[in-house]
Parts: structure tokens; C-alpha cells; sequence
């Protein structure tokens, strides 16, 4: 079985390439959904480390957000937190996938290179957009604020130095359209 990373800066893209992905049949595990299943398992020691960003026992996950990317202390106490657990949920889902005999599995990881984490893979799969575009997707799916959207971006690794560390990259500067057919090409190269 390959074991390929999937990553990219805000608003790159990585979602919509790992749906399509799934459309292809590829096992795609996502990072942000065992982060989202880890803050309710862990309830109780983030409300803990972080009471401000819970009411009644239970996590707000848009006040936890706002949090700790205004505080790099508090981000480190909370991936301290939640990313060993991530780590051990999406192993266990690989070693399922392994065991029910898939060639391919890819691991969206939005920290990928931040975290350390290339040496775990056969390859990492970038999505990268131009700058511009980026902010204008992410203000528009999600009502954050053009503040908002650089703090975060200048958060991470440079979106140049995650495509300087690809293995692949796929660019998504233009149409959805543009974008399927460039991650089919990517799945013919891999697969085939
Ligand atoms: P995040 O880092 O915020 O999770 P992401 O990298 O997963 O973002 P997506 O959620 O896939 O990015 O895309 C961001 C937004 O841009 C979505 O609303 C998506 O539908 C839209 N989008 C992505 N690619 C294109 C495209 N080529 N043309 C138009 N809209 C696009």
C-alpha cells in the first residue's frame, strides 16, 4: 500500500481535491475531521486548559479557533492535546485500509510540513493556489475577515516553501473543471 500526504496553505483547495479524490475511489483520511472528533472525546481537558473557549462542559470550536490563533502558546497547549490523537486515529484507519487490501491511502493533513511529518510518506501531494484567490475562496466560504485570513496564512510554512518540499503539486488557479481533470492526471500517474 502507498501512503501519500495531502496538504496546502488556506483555501488552497485541499478539500475539494480530497472529495474528488474519494470520487475516484482513493481512501482519503481527513486530519480536521479527527481533530473535530478529538475535541469531543477530549472535552473535558480542553475546557480544562482553555475555559474561556467552552460553556456548559462543551467545546466552542469557533472561540477555541480565535484563541489560539491570536495566542502561539495556547495553539502549542492545544496541539499537544489533540494531535496525538489525530496521529493515532488516522493510523488506526490506515492499518484498516492496509488490512482491507487498498493500494492507496492519502492523509489530508493541513500541518503536514509544519508538524514534521514528510518522512511518514511515499510522497506528498500539494495543492497550491495563487494568493489572491486563495483569500477571495476562504472570504467567501467562510465570512473571515481579510485580517483574519492573512494572520492565519502567515501562521504556516510560506505557501512557496510547502511546494518547494512537494513531491507533486497541483496548481488550482483555475475552474473546478480545471481542477478535476488535474487531480484525475495525478490519480492516472500514481495508480498506474
Ligand atoms: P482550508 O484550508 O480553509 O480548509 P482548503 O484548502 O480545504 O481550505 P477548499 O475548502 O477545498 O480549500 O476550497 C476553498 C473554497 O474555494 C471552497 O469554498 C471551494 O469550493 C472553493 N474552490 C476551491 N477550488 C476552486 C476553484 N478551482 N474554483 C472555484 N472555487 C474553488
Amino acid at each position: 500500500m502507498r501512503l501519500i500526504g495531502l496538504t496546502g496553505s488556506i483555501g488552497s483547495g485541499k478539500s475539494t481535491v480530497a472529495q474528488r479524490l474519494r470520487a475516484l475511489g482513493v481512501t482519503v483520511l481527513d486530519a480536521d475531521e479527527y481533530a473535530r472528533e478529538g475535541a469531543l472525546v477530549l472535552k473535558s481537558e480542553i475546557c480544562q486548559a482553555f475555559p474561556e473557549a467552552c460553556a456548559g462542559g462543551e467545546v466552542n470550536r469557533a472561540a477555541l479557533g480565535r484563541l489560539v490563533f491570536s495566542d502561539p502558546a495556547a495553539r502549542r497547549r492545544l496541539e499537544a492535546l489533540l494531535h496525538p490523537y489525530v496521529r493515532r486515529r488516522m493510523q488506526e484507519e490506515t492499518e484498516k485500509a492496509r488490512q482491507a487490501g487498498h493500494r492507496l491511502v492519502v492523509q489530508d493533513i493541513p500541518l503536514l510540513f509544519e508538524a514534521g511529518r514528510e518522512a511518514d510518506f511515499a510522497g506528498v501531494l500539494v495543492v497550491a493556489a495563487p494568493t489572491a484567490l486563495r483569500k477571495a475562496r476562504v472570504m467567501a466560504r467562510s465570512g473571515l475577515s481579510e485580517a483574519e485570513f492573512e494572520a492565519r496564512d502567515r501562521s504556516q510554512l510560506p505557501q512557496e516553501e510547502k511546494v518547494r518540499r512537494a513531491t507533486w503539486v497541483i496548481w488550482n488557479d483555475a475552474d473546478l473543471d480545471t481542477l478535476h481533470k488535474r487531480v484525475e492526471a495525478w490519480y492516472r500517474e500514481v495508480a498506474g
